[in-house]
């Protein structure tokens, strides 16, 4: 490296760069400011040089047009014989003066004295320019040696960021075993793609991380990168929402011809929904910009083969905005769920965060990491930092209980709106939960159960996950029954175990839903005793009594759903207990485990029903909302 010091360097140019560019205002501002006070024996005013032109002493006069400034010369009155050039501003019109020049004789140029002002700005510009240039070269030379020096590339807001090496390593990142393990092709990927390609495999493109903030998708990212040892390209979509037309879209160009100057190569892009939600839709009717710049990016992705070397991975929290035309083959067919900690994930992430912080021996993580339901990676990493800064702070050799209270009271502060589970609520959605996800469980109508968990999702507080298994997309009334049940079986189980008084407002999107089920039952399918008739629900365009006996079937049927959940339930409450507290202390279970315990504890054996792809999953179980839903059932 031919500078040990880039950073240095940088700020040497820096200066130089203000002093160079500060020399020609300076100049000409002295050059050119006509100084031209009152009592300044220099100068004269159009009165005194009229006085001095009759008074015979002005032997010459040369006027520039352009600033109107004479230069007068002048008998000196101090000293006999010497002569003096004072300056004189003058009129625009200036007939009476040149009349009396004429006739006294004195000599009377117009000269145009190469404009000062502006030879100095135009010289002041050219130095500008020969310095920006050389700095600006300079620089990008410089940190383009240097490795492992992030550099910006343009001065625009949104611009993109290299990294030669990341530093990171699989190890860094913890608590995320699954999309690990997805993850660790990518790496092969990058590092030998001749093992795929030599037997016509096509490497992909693209990959999708999706979750919620903090969990780690960009220190995954990295992580790939540091694995492979290739530089990481990255770039942020939410930086393209407010700029000018077509600088996103040339931005993209830029970043996608760097990334193949430099393949093997990984570019992230992160918060992709800034700039990849569907177009045409939205705000205003779309964006111009936005659109400009994923067009841009779709065609990028669709431009290289797959072959070259460089890998696209984007981050998300919200997949379901994001325009379909990203997701198809070729371009982010690949998405990878990174979740946020259960309770082994958050002692995992501890681990790796303790690594460079003295601790008290007395301290233990595992505690930390019961306490935390619902922390993310993020705010796990921010936790010990807390604690560590508390005990700089208190002047104590490592890290000890106390701090770490403080620092999860402190972190716990800042995390407004999320929610973190702990005693009773906790306890209260896994028995929720679980009325779901048992119910999936026993009732064979219903597709299988893929998982389920207590821990905070955006604004969901405990999910349960089925995965629709039949294909052609016709739904039985049994079926549709059973979906009733299911979701009818987390408030079931609240009334069950807490009681009718208890129950809170957790279940309203479940409630939403099926009333959306049952009515298009009723109203739709002919499902009811209403018979076979199809309602325009939308238009109410039928009769009052049509509508009371829609409410009144609808009701019917949730009653019954109502009922048979809370009798399969009730006879199931041993089963629950013990679900219940396997769910509060792993916080998430698998349908499989899930189905083993079932058939452990009642006998039956079925826990052999195939185990769901996550890519296809629905979560048509339950979704426990802290507010109003926005989810909507759709059937097709
Ligand atoms: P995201 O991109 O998902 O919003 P980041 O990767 O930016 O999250 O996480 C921010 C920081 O939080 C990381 O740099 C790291 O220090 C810490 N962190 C987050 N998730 C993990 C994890 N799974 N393992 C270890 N550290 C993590
Ligand atoms: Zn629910």
């Amino acid at each position: 490296m031919e500078n040990s010091s880039p950073v240095k360097s940088k700020r040497f140019y820096k200066s130089l760069w203000r002093l160079a560019a500060g020399l020609p205002i300076v100049l000409g501002v002295a050059w050119s400011t006509p100084v031209l006070a009152k009592n300044d024996p220099n100068t004269l005013t159009y009165g005194e040089l009229f006085k001095e032109v009759d008074r015979g002493v002005v032997s010459k006069l040369e006027l520039d047009p352009v600033t109107k400034i004479a230069k007068v010369t002048v008998a000196d009155a101090t000293a006999p014989g010497k002569m003096r050039i004072k300056e004189a501003v003058l009129l625009d019109d200036n007939a009476e003066l040149y009349n009396k020049l004429n006739n006294k004789n004195v000599e009377f140029s117009v000269q145009k004295s190469a404009d000062k002002n502006a030879i100095v700005g135009l010289l002041g510009n050219v130095l500008l320019l020969v310095f920006v240039i050389t700095i600006l070269s300079a620089i990008i030379r410089r940190s383009g040696n240097a490795g492992g020096q992030a550099m910006n590339f343009g001065k625009s807001r949104a611009r993109f960021q290299m990294q030669a090496k990341t530093g990171v390593m699989f190890d860094d990142v913890a608590g995320i075993e699954e999309a690990k393990e997805e993850l660790q092709e990518v790496v092969t990927f990058l590092q030998e793609p001749e093992r795929f390609t030599s037997v016509g495999a096509k490497i992909p493109k693209g990959v999708l991380l999706v979750g919620s903030p903090g969990t780690g998708k960009t220190l995954m990212a990295k992580a790939i990168a540091g694995e492979a040892g290739v530089p990481f390209f990255s770039i942020s979509g939410s930086e393209f929402v407010e700029m000018f037309v077509g600088v996103g879209a040339s931005r993209v160009r830029d970043l996608f011809k760097k990334a193949k100057e430099n393949a093997p190569c990984l570019i992230f892009i992160d918060e992709i929904d800034a700039v990849g939600r569907q177009r045409g839709v939205g705000i205003g009717g779309g964006n111009d910009e936005r659109e400009q710049t994923l067009n841009q990016l779709l065609t990028e992705m669709d431009g290289f083969e797959g072959n070259n070397g460089v890998i696209i991975i984007a981050a998300t929290n919200r997949p379901d905005v994001l325009d379909t035309a990203l997701l198809r083959p070729g371009r982010f067919d690949r998405q990878v769920q990174v979740d946020p900690p259960d309770y082994k994930g958050r002692l995992a992430i501890l681990q790796v965060h303790i690594r460079d912080k003295k601790v008290d021996p007395e301290l233990s993580l595992e505690a930390i990491a019961r306490r935390t339901t619902g922390f993310t990676g993020a705010d796990l990493a921010n936790l010990l930092n807390e604690a560590a800064i508390f005990t700089a702070r208190r002047h104590k050799e490592a890290i000890t209980i106390a701090e770490v209270d403080d620092a999860i009271d402190r972190v716990m502060a800042g995390m407004e709106g999320k929610v973190v589970m702990d005693g009773k609520f906790k306890r209260m959605t896994a028995y929720h939960e679980v009325g779901h996800a048992l119910l999936i469980t026993l009732l064979k109508e219903h597709d299988p159960l893929q998982k389920v968990t207590v821990l905070p999702r955006g604004r969901a507080i405990g999910l349960t996950w089925s995965t629709p298994n039949e294909e052609h997309g016709l739904e039985s009334r049994a079926k549709l029954m059973a979906m009733i049940t299911v979701k009818l079986g987390g408030r079931a189980a609240e009334e069950i175990v807490f009681g009718k008084d208890e129950v809170d407002s957790g279940a309203s999107s479940d409630i939403q839903s099926l009333t959306q089920i049952a009515r298009w039952m009723v109203a739709q399918m002919g499902m009811s005793e209403l018979g076979l008739v199809a309602m325009d629900t939308e238009r109410q365009e039928y009769s009052e009594t049509i509508a009371a006996q829609i409410d009144r079937e609808v009701r019917k049927i949730v009653k019954d759903c109502h009922q048979q959940a809370l009798d399969i339930l009730q006879s199931h409450r041993g089963l629950m207990d013990i679900l219940a507290e396997i769910l509060i202390d792993k916080e998430t279970i698998e349908g499989d485990e899930f189905r083993k315990i079932v058939d452990r504890e009642t006998g039956r054996n079925e826990s052999n029903q195939a185990k769901p792809a996550l890519a296809n999953s629905s979560n048509s179980g339950c979704t426990r909302k802290k507010a109003k839903a926005s989810w909507v059932f759709i059937f097709s």
